[in-house]
């Protein structure tokens, strides 16, 4: 026998020394720093996107929570299930069951938008007096001191009722006075405002659109100049202050009015800088030159909103928040307490319409028939439902996450974005559905309509708090990266660093650190994919039921990791102009928040067996819009063969998703149209007045009715099928129950059940009609005037 060496072939030699000769330049760091990283500092300098202040505060501004995890490809189960439920205490329940209850009985929508075009005054002082306008205020300033989740829920079950009800209470609790004062008011401010505040004696607006600078509000024309003046006759240093502000919640009813302007110092009066950058000051609505008190007309939404204008008012340093020494803070201020306002506003209030639109859509679904039958029996109906209820679910679990982020100390920046983006994008879907379910019913306005004002107010959480196009396209992403990508922020300061030898170490060290974790999620990404993401481990103890959602979405975290990374790579700074392609790796993120938090949900909620449709739809619906957002960006790649090399390592074996099965969803759709404890925990805490006089309250009612007479209603079938009533011509057209009776079908106690389920049916599907000049001369009551 003889010792024979195989010779390797020589291109497999060379190519074992360029990867060894590799290594080796990558292990010793000076020549790695000096033949790599340097030339690659370079580039990267160049074509990093130039950045303004006010851009470089907005990215930097807030914290990073789930969501870095859910970026980073490898999200921690049991980090996610450990974080503490949201609860409420037995304060906050009593607030929701009493206070919260009463107001929503005061309030009555169609009197409120149609005639007074305001709340009633006694409902503005029953807010003021009992605390709504002091929610976030700490009880050591005389507010309610309620956590972030009380707060969100107060909003939610006030949204069921009325817009002007909840924004009334919405604006004084979100991004405004109370917040940016609690956070960097002097003690001299906070202890004057704060329990003033607290016990509604001054309402808050907080004005910084423009009609030049809507989206992009740093830009904002508004100006302050320093200057000396008179206050309270004496001389003093202060500011001459110009705005011209539009779109302003409270304005119109105002005390204090929250300033946004630039401010400048020409003549040096606080120091070198003659533009000392964005300044919010506290102007009192009665201070000389300040008019507030027109109104706009959002979309007959009547929670008060308009401009406020002023020209070289004068107004004492003082009135800045914080003091002279905030001077020119006010962008950092705005951005660093935006997270928490937008974490709570619009994703609660648009979870309370949805909630209120599965409730009372979903029983209009089975107390109207056509055709002999119930409308939300016919398939076609159903699917519109299904989505109602699965969006509802899905929406309640993401706003009810996000608010246990603030409670937890967050300010998330990247998430309050998915949230606002989401929870409005999907009520909005939530509520056209139950437009198209109720038909006519919910296109007549009046004060049987009990969805239309919802239909026509949707549009203004789209737009508010960050107009839900631009969130797309340039935050969920755009910040996204930046923020949860645990090299990118250190390769942009590496590259800012005015000391070009500590930013080029810097640079060396988060470039290869960098490099290493896009080829580990890369390699983790194509492995799931070849095994189906069976063999995917989840640290955390979940339901079985659940169990692959939990896998399908570790897979995709770590293909969207790779994705970003792949993306950021070969658009580098171009990413910012492409929009399209930014919103679509928004989207994947995005998607797989709102899925963690629906599995969140279900596991916090004790695994509810009969929540599980809700849950599965809702689930494979969102990830199949992931899946969606992926090939929207594979597909538009501009290097065809990059694009190629991504969908061989994302998509290795195909499709995982297909659209939710039809079977899921009609076990959906059966859960919106029977009473059940599924259905009462999908519209928890929706507010129902149990009476025939009021629109939902009749639903509710007339649907129990419903159910109560159908088997009365299967025995009149079958009799009339046995041709029982064949001589009756008239029995089929208007009582056939009445026949019945006559005919001893039915006993009369079951006739009275039938009669019963009429009457109610008839409230309900019954829409308003007007005298020909639609009331106007007769309801040409004027408003009432400002109830402050
Ligand atoms: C009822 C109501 C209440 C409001 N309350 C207040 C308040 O209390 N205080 C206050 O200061 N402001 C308030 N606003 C203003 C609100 O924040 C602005 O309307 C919002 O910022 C959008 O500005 P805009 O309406 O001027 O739209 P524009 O800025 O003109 O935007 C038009 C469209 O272009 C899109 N867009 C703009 N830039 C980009 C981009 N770079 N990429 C992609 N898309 C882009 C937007 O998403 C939008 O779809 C309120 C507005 C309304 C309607």
């Amino acid at each position: 026998m003889t010792n024979s060496v195989i010779p390797l072939p020589a291109v497999t030699l060379v190519l074992l020394g360029v990867l060894l000769a590799f290594v080796a330049l990558i292990s010793i760091r000076p020549l790695r720093r000096a033949l790599i990283s340097r030339p690659l500092f370079g580039i990267y300098k160049r074509i990093l996107p130039s950045m303004s202040d006010t851009e470089r505060e907005a990215l930097e501004a807030g914290t990073v929570w789930w969501e870095g995890d859910l970026f980073r490809g490898k999200p921690d189960w049991k980090k996610m299930h450990a974080y503490p439920k949201p609860v409420l205490t037995a304060e906050e329940r009593s607030f929701l069951d009493n206070e919260v209850e009463t107001a929503c009985r005061m309030t009555n929508d169609w009197d409120v938008s149609h005639h007074r075009y305001d709340l009633d005054a006694e409902t503005w002082q029953y807010i003021k007096d009992k605390g709504f306008l002091g929610l976030i205020i700490p009880k050591k300033y005389g507010g309610l001191g309620y956590s972030a989740y009380a707060h969100s829920q107060v909003m939610t079950k006030l949204s069921t009722r009325s817009s002007a009800l909840a924004v009334s209470v919405m604006v004084p609790n979100s991004l405004g006075p109370a917040e940016l004062l609690l956070h960097y008011g002097t003690e001299e401010q906070k202890n004057h405002y704060l329990p003033r505040l607290a016990k509604g004696l001054e309402v808050p607006a907080f004005a910084l659109t423009s009609p030049w600078a809507g989206s992009d509000a740093a830009s904002i024309p508004d100006f302050g100049v320093v200057c000396k003046g008179t206050w309270q006759g004496k001389e003093v240093l202060g500011m001459r202050v110009t705005w011209d502000k539009r779109y302003i919640t409270l304005a119109p009813v105002c005390t204090i009015l929250g300033l946004a302007f630039r401010l400048y110092d020409p003549d040096g009066l606080l120091g070198d800088k003659k533009d000392i950058g964005i300044t919010c000051a506290l102007v009192p609505h009665d201070h000389p030159g300040v008019d507030v008190g027109r109104r706009h007309f959002p979309l007959n939404a009547v929670f008060m909103n308009g401009p406020t204008r002023g020209k070289d008012v004068f107004m004492p340093l003082d009135f800045i928040i914080g003091g002279p020494a905030m001077v020119g803070q006010g962008w950092r201020m705005l951005m660093e307490c935006l997270a928490a306002g937008r974490s709570i506003s619009l994703p609660s209030s648009n979870t309370g319409m949805a909630k209120m639109t599965a409730r009372a859509v979903g029983g209009y679904a089975r107390v109207r028939s056509q055709f002999k039958m119930a409308v939300g029996k016919f398939e076609g109906v159903e699917e519109a439902l299904t989505r109602i209820g699965a969006y509802t679910y899905l929406v309640d679990a993401t706003r009810t996450m996000t608010a246990g982020a603030v409670d937890l100390g967050e300010k998330p920046s990247v998430v309050s974005a998915i949230a606002k983006y989401h929870v409005t994008e999907r009520a909005r879907k939530v509520v056209n559905d139950g437009m198209d379910v109720i038909g006519g019913k919910g296109i007549c306005l009046g004060p049987s309509n009990f969805l239309g004002r919802a239909y026509q107010q949707i549009p203004i959480g789209i737009t508010v708090e960050g107009a839900n196009i631009l969130t797309r396209s340039l935050i969920l992403f755009g910040q996204g990266a930046i923020r949860c990508h645990p090299y990118v922020l250190a390769e942009m300061r590496a590259a800012q660093n005015p000391n070009a030898a500590a930013g080029l170490l810097d640079f060396d060290k988060a470039l290869f650190g960098h490099v290493g974790y896009t080829i580990k999620n890369g390699l983790r990404a194509l492995g799931m994919g070849l095994a189906g993401s069976h063999f995917v481990g989840v640290n955390a103890d979940v339901a079985p039921e659940v169990k692959r959602y939990y896998q399908q979405l570790t897979r995709f975290s770590s293909a969207f990791a790779f994705l970003a990374d792949v993306s950021m790579l070969v658009l580098g700074g171009g990413l910012k102009r492409r929009e399209k392609l930014s919103a679509r790796l928004g989207d994947i993120l995005s998607q797989m928040y709102l899925i963690s938090a629906t599995l969140k949900r279900f596991q916090d909620e004790g695994r509810q067996k009969d929540d599980l449709p809700l849950v599965h739809w809702a689930v494979w619906d969102a990830m199949y819009q992931a899946q969606e957002a992926f090939d929207g960006v594979i597909a538009n790649y501009p290097n065809k063969l990059v694009a190629w090399f991504l969908n061989r390592i994302i998509f290795p074996l195909g499709h995982p998703y297909v659209v939710p099965s039809d079977d899921v969803g009609h076990q959906v759709a059966k859960l919106l149209i029977n009473p059940s404890a599924a259905r009462e925990r999908l519209a928890s805490d929706t507010f129902v007045d149990r009476r025939e006089e009021d629109p939902v309250g009749a639903i509710e009612l007339a649907l129990e009715a419903t159910l109560a007479a159908e088997a009365v209603e299967a025995k009149i079938r079958e009799a009339e099928k046995a041709g029982r009533f064949d001589n009756n011509p008239l029995a089929n057209v208007r009582d056939i129950a009445h026949a019945a009776f006559e005919a001893k079908v039915i006993s009369a106690a079951e006739y009275d059940v039938v009669k019963r389920r009429n009457h109610l049916r008839d409230i309900v599907i019954r829409v308003d009609d007007f005298p020909f000049d639609l009331g106007v001369a007769g309801a040409a009551q004027p408003a009432e005037k400002k109830a402050a």
